[in-house]
């Protein structure tokens, strides 16, 4: 007797990886299911992102221009289609005779990004530099701007989300997926709900687990191959004050990085660091050297001198990236699709990636898993459709 499915798609994970590919499962006409083990969605890394939708300009640094490119035009379309909750702020990168990137490299490095699609970029004139809320003038050589977006990266989560629920996907939240036979024509899933234990057949299962990616996969039978991956921990600290001209995208005087200084809910953010974690991702806060660390840039950018005591908040989020020799700073951030086709053809587990690129990463998945899939009738194309607010 051939097993029914109940599902087309079940995702485990409504972070924004799993709310995109819900959105775009739906739009395709797949009948979709998303299980989300907290109570709301976007409640791990998804809400702990510098919150930005941005191209990334220091991908460029690692040749990353496929990254940039793709996120850029994403940018275009949020821009388009979710106007209220995604909002274009001006980057400010001021150039010191110390840096190590002079202003040549910006200028560059900010025309290439123009090309990719980033919409241009000025020099301020000197004669403005003292109107820049107080950033350090000692040794200033140029200050350029140019623009990107901010966004509440959890709110967008469950906007996209709502989207998918709009065009018919089910959504459970608190429910914690358990475990998956996994067969050649589809999958049996095992979750709890409300204590309870459940079983539904799917089509194909979708691992958006974020940095329990390879948690999930342990659940799984028979086990599919996983990726070798380091969770790395990204720390901000949310501070008093405000930021009249927007972002201030400044280079740590301790080791170089790229650190931003942000405008956020009538403060000021600051991130991020890159500690490597190996606990439960449940658990990642913000630990004392990163502290320091963000304050330390915050002081020696800034001339009113913050103490640890002054921090409003502080948040950790944890970046899933492939095992690589090379520093954290520098590896890809490219989203890593992967199947174990001889094992489980019909798991696709999704690596890392950008919140920025959510709504591409969605249409990839379901082009890898449409011919796993029955004829159904598309309901929407996400390219245009607008989010819910
Ligand atoms: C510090 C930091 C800053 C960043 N800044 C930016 C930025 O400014 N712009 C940008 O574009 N990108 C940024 N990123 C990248 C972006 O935030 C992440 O790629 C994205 O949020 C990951 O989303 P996700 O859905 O894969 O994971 P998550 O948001 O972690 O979602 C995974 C979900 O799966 C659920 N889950 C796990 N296991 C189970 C289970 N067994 N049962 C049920 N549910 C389960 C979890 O509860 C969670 O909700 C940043 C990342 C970090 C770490």
């Amino acid at each position: 007797m051939p097993v029914t499915m109940e599902y087309d798609v079940t995702v485990i994970g409504a972070g924004i990886h799993g709310a995109g590919v819900a959105q775009a499962a739906t739009a395709a006409g797949y009948k979709t299911l998303v299980l989300e083990q907290y109570l709301q969605a976007g409640s791990a890394t998804s809400s702990r992102s510098s919150k930005l939708i941005h191209g990334g300009l220091r991908y460029l640094e690692t040749a990353q221009f496929g990254l940039v490119w793709e996120c850029l035009t994403e940018r275009r379309r949020l821009l388009r289609n979710a106007p209220d909750l995604v909002q274009l702020v001006p980057f400010l990168i001021p150039v010191y005779k110390h840096t190590h990137r002079g202003p040549i490299t910006i200028a560059l490095g900010l025309m290439l990004y123009t090309i990719l699609g980033g919409g241009g970029f000025k020099r301020i004139p000197k004669s403005q530099w003292g109107e820049l809320d107080g950033v350090m003038s000692e040794g200033l050589k140029a200050v350029f701007q140019y623009y990107d977006a901010q966004t509440d990266d959890q709110v967008l989560t469950q906007a996209v989300l709502q989207s998918a629920q709009q065009l018919g996907a089910e959504v459970k939240l608190g429910c914690e997926f358990h475990s998956a036979q996994a067969g050649v024509n589809g999958c049996e899933v095992e979750f709890q709900h409300d204590g309870v234990s459940q079983k539904i057949n799917t089509g194909v299962l979708i691992n958006a687990a974020g940095p329990w990616v390879n948690r999930a996969l342990e659940k799984i039978d028979p086990l599919p191959r996983r990726l070798d991956i380091d969770l790395v921990q990204g720390s901000h600290i949310l501070i008093p004050g405000t930021l009249e001209h927007g972002v201030y995208y400044l280079e740590a005087p301790q080791d170089h990085r790229a650190v931003l200084v942000m405008p956020w809910d009538d403060a000021i953010l600051i991130g991020t660091t890159e500690t490597r974690y190996q606990g439960d991702p449940a658990d990642v806060i913000p630990i004392e050297s990163e502290i320091d660390y963000l304050l330390e840039v915050y002081n020696y950018y800034f001339s009113a001198a913050v103490t640890e005591s002054q921090i409003i908040s502080s948040f950790a989020g944890l970046r899933v990236l492939k095992r690589e020799h090379s520093r954290i700073f520098h590896r890809s951030r490219e989203t890593i699709l992967h199947i174990d086709k001889k094992n489980c053809p019909r798991v696709l587990s999704i690596y890392g990636g950008k919140l920025s690129s959510y709504r591409a990463t969605g249409a990839k998945v379901i082009r890898q898993i449409a011919h796993l899939l029955p004829e159904r009738t598309r309901k929407a194309d996400t390219r245009t459709l607008p989010l819910p607010t």
